[in-house]
């Protein structure tokens, strides 16, 4: 089953500026893949468009059978970015059960699913705390969690782990291999500048190049690490 297919896809913008040129891609259901390259290779730009937030000026874009913007309402395709996007006013489990929330999902669903995936990233313990109370590794693993909640066949993911420390970065990357790996049918995209990250979190990798933003190489790896 395909979750993400790129066929000549292409963006130019107005300035001229070629940011992706000629991307063809196909993501399939379960696999973990990782777009990796320097800054400047179209990696965000690629992300804006799966994301339906930017729109391509050649080829086409398919997201879960769809097109991108029609994906972003559905509740099987689950983003998660650089910055934590907690709501400060909210409690870490409001704030996780907030996409069931606008569902129109009723109390004790909420409470019982946000409950099941903040269990998962690790903060059990933390779920009357208010965001600004937990540190950033903690805000990201609440971020995931939030993710999480509407058990989403597609996880887009934009340099997640960035902001994060190397030991926090280190110990998110397993806890998110661990919960990719307990779902067969879960699909992550993965955007990192770094080659190490992708190389220990994916199954397959497309190495980007910039100044045009193209594919230099789609290479398999070994199944992660579990
Ligand atoms: P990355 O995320 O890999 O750093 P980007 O997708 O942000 O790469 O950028 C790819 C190229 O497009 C860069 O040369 C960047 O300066 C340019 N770019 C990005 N956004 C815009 C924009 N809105 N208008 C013009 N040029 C842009
Ligand atoms: P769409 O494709 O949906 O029309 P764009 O992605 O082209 O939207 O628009 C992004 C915005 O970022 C534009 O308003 C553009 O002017 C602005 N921008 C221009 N140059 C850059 C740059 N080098 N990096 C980031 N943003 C830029």
């Amino acid at each position: 089953k395909e979750r993400v297919k790129m066929e000549r896809l292409s963006k130019v913008y107005p300035n001229g500026t070629v940011a992706v040129q000629d991307v063809n891609v196909s993501i399939s259901e379960g696999e973990f893949l990782c777009f990796v390259g320097p800054s400047g290779c179209g990696k965000s730009t690629i992300f804006k468009m799966i994301t339906g937030l930017s729109s391509p000026t050649d080829g086409t874009l398919h997201v879960m059978g769809t097109s991108p913007k029609q994906a972003r309402k559905q509740s099987d395709t689950a983003f998660v970015f650089q910055e934590h996007t907690l709501l400060p006013w909210m409690s870490i489990i409001d704030n996780v059960g907030l996409p069931l929330a606008l569902r129109g999902a009723s109390r004790k669903e909420r409470r019982q699913e946000a409950e099941r995936v903040l269990e998962l990233v690790g903060l059990k313990d933390y779920t009357k705390s208010m965001p600004r109370q937990l540190s950033g590794g903690m805000k990201m693993r609440a971020s995931i969690a939030r993710a999480l909640v509407s058990k989403p066949k597609l996880l887009l993911m934009d340099e997640p782990f960035a902001a994060l420390d190397e030991i926090t970065r280190q110990t998110l990357q397993r806890e998110l291999l661990d919960i990719w790996s307990k779902d067969k049918e879960m699909t992550v995209l993965f955007i990192t500048h770094n080659v190490f990250e992708a190389v220990f979190l994916s199954t397959r990798i497309v190495v980007m190049t910039p100044r045009p933003g193209k594919v230099a190489a789609i290479e398999s790896v070994r199944v992660p690490f579990p």
